[in-house]
């Protein structure tokens, strides 16, 4: 095999942990606008996304039928990995010329993404993967960027113009993979460079912050407060407002195209407006310490799905209560607080809504309502979600002192969200 696949190291830049990142070095993403010197350029682009798309549902499709097969003969389904698809890949490149034409690496990556996804398929932390329709594409350059004047080199098309406002603000750091995407007919461009990491000042403070659907609660041991997100009620109802009137207008038509971009347009200034409050908080959080409670997305999705021979009960309400959550930009919020503060400890999220972070009692009594807790045991009352960010600090301290506050190797805790960063 001439391109023997092998742990990239920008496959950090989608996110998880860092396990081998050299000391004193960060990833940091930046996007931009592509900018094409003629039609023609922004044709063979799409054509490699399209061929991507191709390669993803073709080896998607032999995957599928790999895994139905072995379903029904009761075996233990084939785990694809980037290394067995890879091969097959190579095959389908053999028998299909066209594809030989495409760059071999942007091409084949695509097929890291879905050992990611069929890997999380066996986890029981996502859904089948899907097929792709045309419309959403994406390239990802996995190695050797290169970027020069405002320029990206896209092997096999030539150099694409770069655009942002205020420019690159990591003019000397080395770009070590770009992720390309279609948004509304738009081409951006994600760079991640490997930056030197600033210094963070520590400033002694342990912060608990308990994330909740449009919410967050903090406690940093003196003070404990509520943080809510933005009001976007009045921007979602828009947005259903333009879904409706999109559906009703004929295919095609210079109405629906422009109520399409008015939709696009609501749904871009949510996401701004969640993300600088996201920026906000976790700049005001990121003085010291900060304590959150460890992803229970296998719990919570893998518990209602249930198993693959016993899929679970109310799918459904568990999948809305997992859009709720998402939808209140906790992946963006540690995103920013991983790599804001200092350090950044998750600890067990079991229990601490229901514990009394006076006297320790775990009680599901002791949870009143949504808001308020009143313990079963000592009587001691407060908001409810105060009282889980107080019992996560709690936790944060205990692992702090566990570990010994002098130690100086790196955090074994830091993380980034890989929901956020895909
Ligand atoms: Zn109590």
């Amino acid at each position: 095999m001439k391109h023997p696949p092998r742990p990239a190291p920008t496959d950090r830049c989608a996110g998880g942990p860092e396990p081998d990142a050299p000391d004193g070095v960060e990833h940091r993403q930046i996007v931009y606008r592509v900018l094409f010197d003629r039609p023609a350029t922004a044709q063979r682009l799409a054509a490699v996304a399209g061929a991507c798309r191709f390669v993803w549902n073709e080896m998607l499709d032999q995957q599928a039928q790999l895994y139905d097969m072995a379903r029904m003969c009761g075996a233990k389904p084939p785990a694809p990995t980037f290394f067995t698809l890879g091969k097959a890949f190579t095959q389908l490149r053999r028998v299909t010329p066209w594809l030989q034409a495409m760059p071999y690496a942007p091409v084949r990556y695509t097929l890291k993404y879905q050992a990611d996804a069929w890997r999380r398929f066996f986890r029981g932390e996502a859904g089948r993967p899907r097929f792709k329709r045309r419309g959403r594409d994406s390239v990802t350059i996995p190695q050797d960027v290169r970027i020069r004047d405002g320029k990206l080199w896209f092997p096999k098309i030539g150099w694409l113009a770069l655009r942002r406002r205020g420019g690159n603000p990591y003019p000397d750091a080395e770009p070590v993979q770009a992720v390309l995407k279609r948004v509304n007919g738009k081409w951006m461009a994600t760079v991640c460079y490997a930056v030197a990491a600033p210094a963070r000042p520590d400033d002694g403070t342990v912060t608990g912050v308990d994330m909740n659907v449009g919410q967050v609660a903090v406690s940093d041991g003196c003070r404990a407060c509520i943080v809510h997100a933005p009001d976007s009620r009045r921007l979602e109802a828009r947005v259903r407002r333009y879904q409706r009137r999109l559906a009703r207008q004929r295919r095609g038509s210079r109405r629906r195209e422009r109520t399409r971009r008015r939709l696009a347009r609501t749904q871009r200034r949510i996401a701004q407006r969640r993300r600088n409050w996201q920026h906000h908080v976790s700049r005001s959080l990121a003085g010291g310490t900060v304590v959150v409670e460890a992803l229970r997305t296998r719990a919570m999705t893998a518990s209602a799905r249930g198993t693959v021979v016993a899929p679970g009960r109310h799918v459904r309400q568990k999948a809305g209560l997992n859009r709720g959550i998402l939808a209140t930009g906790w992946g963006g919020l540690r995103t920013m607080l991983a790599y804001k503060a200092p350090r950044l400890i998750a600890v067990d999220p079991a229990h601490t809504s229901r514990t009394c972070a006076v006297c320790g009692h775990a009680d599901a009594a002791s949870r009143r309502s949504r808001a308020s807790f009143e313990c079963v045991a000592c009587g001691h009352a407060d908001h409810a979600d105060l009282n889980a960010a107080r019992n996560i600090r709690r936790r944060g301290l205990a692992r702090l002192h566990g570990e010994g506050r002098s130690h100086s190797a790196t955090p074994t805790t830091r993380e980034t969200d890989r929901r956020l960063a895909a």
